[in-house]
Parts: structure tokens; sequence; C-alpha cells
């Protein structure tokens, strides 16, 4: 810096990002919200401001869409800002039809928002074709999946309802959170649009909010999510994008573990007198299990729920005397989780009273059964 530039010159010019040759390894955390002109006025990689693209950003958008196997990913502050892009794009008048047990918050954003806006929305059985293709209406435009659902665990035929939703010319949505694309990928088996929470298995260390959406082509409406990006501005910080694409990093081997171990401890559960009834779709008991075997060809998903013998206060119980399952809501961690859903969901939830859900980590499986066998003989 010249001598000739003052104190408070020198100290901010002096601070301007200098070692852009140093080659790291690992993907630096890039804060700038805003980027350098090139001399003909251009920007590189529509990098002008942080809110339109960030490196971080854009580096986890090409890894999502690249591990799903779509075209373009678009990554958004939360899972729900994710799905409020989804209905966004679509069009005042537009039907859309969601499973009866949709994630709760999802069916509050649309009776609060997206129904007063102008979006006619019809609940049925995602697990039942007969049901879903008589709800499609003229002019509906979006099938909207959750599979496995949340807590039920019901399945959803991903390929006979993409069928379905091509024969009247509407687009199929699925909600990848649960299994992540390493059990399942749903634009293979031909959905159009895969939305993921990677607040949960993609970041896996409850550290970080976020969420994608993932398109198999783009469209106008593809183009039309894309733009609530910079428009609603409702995007991810980079060190958030940062965290998540380190997450990433593990994601495979986490899900595979947590997959395995949820397996033995379903497994174990079915087996103790004191449980009712376990829902999880790698067991033969599940009504879908062969839709599971079909679509999750890698594991069936590390989260399970239990339906315990007694009432609510009993299934309470319970999970409060488990030692290595916290008791908190979300999912997808390196921590075991354990919840009593109709507590969160409130009275209007079809949740069983006695239905605990577990979102199971990366402990070693015995630790996991033997906290299950002392809380159930408590
Ligand atoms: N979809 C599913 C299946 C979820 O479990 C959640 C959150 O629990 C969401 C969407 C919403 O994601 P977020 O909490 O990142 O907004």
């Amino acid at each position: 810096m010249s001598d000739s530039l003052k104190f408070s010159t020198r100290a901010v010019r002096a601070t301007q990002h200098r070692f852009k040759d140093a080659h790291p390894v690992t993907t630096p955390i890039y804060l700038s919200t805003t980027y350098e002109r090139n001399t003909d006025g251009s920007y590189n990689h529509d990098f002008i401001y942080s809110r339109v693209e960030n490196p971080n950003r854009l580096l986890l958008e090409q890894t999502i869409a690249d591990l799903e196997q779509g075209v373009a990913a678009y990554c958004f502050a939360s899972g729900m800002a994710a799905i409020h892009a989804i209905f966004q794009g679509l069009r005042p008048g537009d039907h859309v039809l969601i499973p009866d047990d949709i994630y709760y918050n999802i069916y509050a954003l649309l009776k609060e928002v997206f129904i007063p806006w102008g979006l006619e929305i019809s609940l049925v059985d995602m697990s039942d074709l007969e049901q879903i293709e008589k709800a499609i209406q003229e002019n509906t435009a979006l099938i909207w999946a959750e599979t496995p659902s949340n807590p039920q665990l019901k399945l959803t035929d991903i390929a006979a309802v993409s069928k379905l939703a091509k024969a009247h010319n509407c687009l199929l949505a699925v909600d990848n959170t649960w299994p992540s694309p390493v059990l399942m990928q749903p634009l293979q088996l031909g959905a159009d649009i895969v939305m993921h929470s990677t607040t949960k298995y993609f970041g896996g260390h409850s550290d970080v909010l976020g969420g994608a959406v993932v398109f198999k082509e783009t469209s106008d409406y593809s183009e039309r999510v894309r733009r609530m990006q910079s428009l609603a501005g409702g995007v991810p910080a980079p060190f958030d994008c940062w965290l998540v694409s380190r997450g990433i990093q593990t994601l495979s081997v986490r899900v595979l573990t947590q997959s395995q171990t949820a397996m033995k401890l379903a497994t174990y559960l079915e087996g103790n007198s004191a449980i009712e009834h376990v829902l999880y779709p790698g067991l033969t008991s599940h009504p879908q299990h062969d839709i599971a075997q079909a679509q999750m060809p890698n594991g069936f998903g590390a989260m399970l729920s239990v339906l315990i013998k007694g009432d609510a206060e009993r299934a309470i119980a319970i999970s409060n005397a488990l030692q290595l399952f916290t008791t908190a809501t979300s999912l997808g961690a390196v921590e075991s989780l354990v919840e009593h859903r109709k507590s969160v969901e409130g009275p209007e939830s079809a949740t069983p009273d006695n239905l605990l859900r577990i979102s199971v980590g990366l402990e070693a499986v015995e630790d996991l059964i033997r906290d299950w066998e002392n809380a159930l003989g408590a």
C-alpha cells in the first residue's frame, strides 16, 4: 500500500481478497456479498450479488443435482423455504394433491398461505393408487409425495404414481428428505421434482438448516422456482452451504450405517412384548415391504415409529427413560432422537397417541438395543 494513503484507506484496501492463486484443497467460504466486474463489465458464473448466486451455493446446487441425477438444483434457507418456492411457482387456480399424512408444517403453509392465494388442495392416501387417480382433476398441476411418510412410514409407489401424473399431464414432486439419494432416487423412478430438507441427512449433524429443489428437466416452471431465490431472497448463507457440502462428503457412510442399525433395532423392537407394533419398511410385516424393496434398493432408512402397548403417558415415560435417545424433534443426524409425535403435531393430528418416532444415529447398535431393553423394562 502506498504510504501516501491515509490510515483508514489502508485499513480497508489492504484487507481486500488477495491470494486468489492459493489453490486451497477444501473450498473456502465466500462471505463476500458482492463481486467485482471484469473490465468489459461482465461477471463470472452469475456471481454478481450473493442473493443471486454465490460460489458455496453453486457448488452445493451442482453437487445435489449430480447426486439426484437431475439437471438443476436450487438451494434455499430451509426445507420449508424450498417447499414455499415449489408452490409459489404454480399459478392461482392450480390444484395440488397432497398426502393426508403430509409433514404437518407443509399442510399449515398450504392452509395459511397458498389456499388463500388461490391454490386448490386435495388430501389423499398416497399409498392408494385408486384414490390418487380419482382425486386428479382437470386443473391438477402437481402431485406431492413423501415416502416413507412422517411418522406412519406409509410408502408411495413412485413409478406407478409418475405414470398417473404423466397420463394426466401434471408434475410429481417427491420429498426425498428421509431416504436421501443414497437409498432412493425419485427422478430415476419417474418423478419430475425432488425436494430435500438438507437440515436432515445432508447436513447430518443437527447444526445447519437448508432446503433444495431438484429438477429432472428445466422448464418455465423450474425457472419460476429458481427466480424465487433472487426475488424472495430465502437463500442459504455461504457458511450454511459449506456445512451442508461438508456433510454430503460423509452422507453415504452415515446413511448406510444408520439404515443397517435401524433395521436391527426395528427387528428387536418387533420381538419385544411391550411393543404393540413397529412401523418400518424393512420389516416383512410392513404392508408395502415389496415396494420398499423395489424403490429403496440400498436400505430402508434410519427412521422408524413404534406403537407402545399403553397410552400417551406410557409412551412419553418410555421416551424419557431412554438414555441414548435425546427427546427432541428433527432427524437425520449422528445422534439418535426419539419423539412423541402427537404432542408436537397437536390435537388435530391423526397420529396415534402411543406412537414414538425414532431417528437412529451412528451409535453402536448393541448400545441402542440395550437402552430400549432397559427403558421398556422400567
Ligand atoms: N420435509 C420433511 C419430511 C421434514 O421432516 C421436514 C422437517 O422436519 C421438512 C420437510 C421441512 O424442512 P426444514 O425443517 O428444513 O424447513
